[in-house]
């Protein structure tokens, strides 16, 4: 059988994970083709000190703040076959995770697979009639010199990320506020912001982390959010809000209580957009709304073509583990060991899912958020696609470090854990310097 071609968009941890279990199937596929649009792998975990644009115009990508530190323990954090270095402590600076990918890239000999500072502009699909209809894709990319290359592929897996086009909500009024206004996407440290009053918009872990940042580096922090009061002491210079309702006239903020603040910093942790410039939605049968992609057959492919794969694109997950399972699913399918239901019926499947969640009174925006349905999802791809599911540590060690979470957000990355077995963790001593 001649081999499969597959090209892979991004060389970010989902990419390096596409490529290095494509790579350890040579029988069935032909080594990939990465396109990465930066100078290096690592995705958001590249830390660019600058914010706006690189050389060439294009947006820069990563949204990772200098001081940022794991939200998960590496112990949870790791591709289930590629453990971290167990000398290090369980929540990392950003710093390490880079070198974790780096390595993985290393180890599984992806780099010369990898196409650098090349941009994919187009990714289409080509039907040809033969015996039935035949896909195949047209990936167009253009490198540093601006030259334009068309290949084909018999699979594309898009694993572009979905942190880099910042969400800005409407606000009415948002024009007449007098300050500087940023989104978290180009927030790196707190320093500039010292001794300022800063209302920050939106309290998921971005925009906790960085009130709690900017609050220990002197600023007067107004977390401003949606959810029910937040059940835990902030500390000093940083309180708590209603969502801003509106701008005023005179450039003040109004909330949703009635209160009126000044600030001198408006900084926007509303999330991201979903952005795939380089696919055309509908002519693969797909809608492409701010927070949502449908219909995706498993959180994963357009039933109209099933040979494109949209890498994580789900929040609230365990995200390399999560890669881990998504990409060795979508394999079997390539290899044809597992055998897909007709369109219509993936269809109504990806449309039933959605109808569920409406029923369930969940928003459209929160549509793609998985949190505990992660782990029946990826028991499902593994026993369908017929590989080793994740550990049930992994999801047990994840549920504690939520919580913790939830009940001490300033401390709870002084904990350690070590797993014992696939099944058990345990707490270590805090680690040294804490
Ligand atoms: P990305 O890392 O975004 O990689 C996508 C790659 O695609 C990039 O290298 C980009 O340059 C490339 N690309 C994009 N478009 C093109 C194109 N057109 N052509 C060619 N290349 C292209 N996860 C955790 O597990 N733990 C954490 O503690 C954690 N903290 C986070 C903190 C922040 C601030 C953010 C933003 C995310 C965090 N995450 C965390 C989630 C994180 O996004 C995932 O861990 C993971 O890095 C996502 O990988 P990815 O490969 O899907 O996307």
């Amino acid at each position: 059988m001649q081999q499969l071609r597959v090209a892979v968009v991004g060389a970010g941890a989902a990419g390096l994970c596409a490529a290095r279990h494509i790579l350890s199937r040579p029988d069935t596929f032909a080594p990939p083709v990465v396109y990465e649009l930066t100078e290096h792998v690592g995705g958001t975990w590249y830390y660019e000190e600058r914010t706006g644009s690189y050389d060439n115009g294009l947006f820069i990508h990563s949204s990772m703040y200098r001081d940022l530190r794991t939200n998960l323990p590496k112990e949870v954090m790791m591709f289930p076959d590629f453990p971290f270095d167990p000398q290090l402590p369980s929540f990392l600076p950003h710093q390490e995770v880079q070198k974790y990918l780096e390595r993985y890239c290393q180890s599984h000999c992806i780099t010369p697979h990898i196409r650098f500072s090349t941009v994919v502009d187009e990714v289409s699909p080509v039907v040809t009639e033969g015996k039935g209809p035949m896909v195949t894709w047209e990936v167009t990319s253009r490198d540093k010199s601006g030259s334009r290359n068309t290949e084909t592929f018999d699979s594309v897996f898009i694993c572009s990320g979905h942190y880099s086009d910042p969400h800005i909500p409407s606000i009415p009024g948002l024009e007449r506020f007098k300050g500087k206004v940023i989104h978290s996407h180009s927030y790196r440290h707190p320093e500039p912001f010292s001794g300022q009053s800063v209302v920050v918009l939106g309290a998921g872990a971005s925009g906790l982390d960085i009130s709690l940042e900017l609050g220990r580096s002197n600023a007067q922090v107004t977390l401003s959010h949606g959810k029910p009061t937040l059940p835990f002491p902030l500390p000093y210079g940083v309180h708590q809000a209603t969502p801003v309702e509106e701008i005023q006239e005179d450039g003040s903020l109004r909330f949703q209580d009635g209160s009126i603040t000044q600030a001198q910093v408006l900084l926007l942790c509303t999330g991201y957009n979903f952005s795939y410039p380089f696919l055309e939605p509908a002519r693969l049968g797909l809608e492409v709304q701010e927070h949502l992609v449908t219909p995706l057959y498993r959180f994963l492919m357009p039933p109209a073509f099933p040979s494109l794969f949209i890498i994580g694109i789900c929040k609230i997950i365990c995200p390399f583990p999560h890669f881990h399972c998504q990409v060795q699913f979508a394999l079997a399918v390539l290899e044809g060991s597992v055998a897909l239901p007709s369109r219509a019926e993936m269809e109504e499947e990806a449309q039933g899912e959605m109808a569920r969640k409406v029923e369930r009174g969940v928003q459209l925006r929160h549509m793609l958020k998985m949190d505990k349905e992660q782990w029946g999802y990826a028991q499902t791809l593994a026993q369908t696609g017929r590989f080793p599911p994740l550990p049930p540590v992994t999801q047990s060690l994840y549920e504690e470090v939520w919580r913790q979470r939830q009940v001490h957000p300033q401390n709870y990355r002084q904990l350690n854990y070590r797993l014992v077995s696939d099944t058990q963790w345990e707490q270590q001593e805090l680690h040294a310097g804490e």
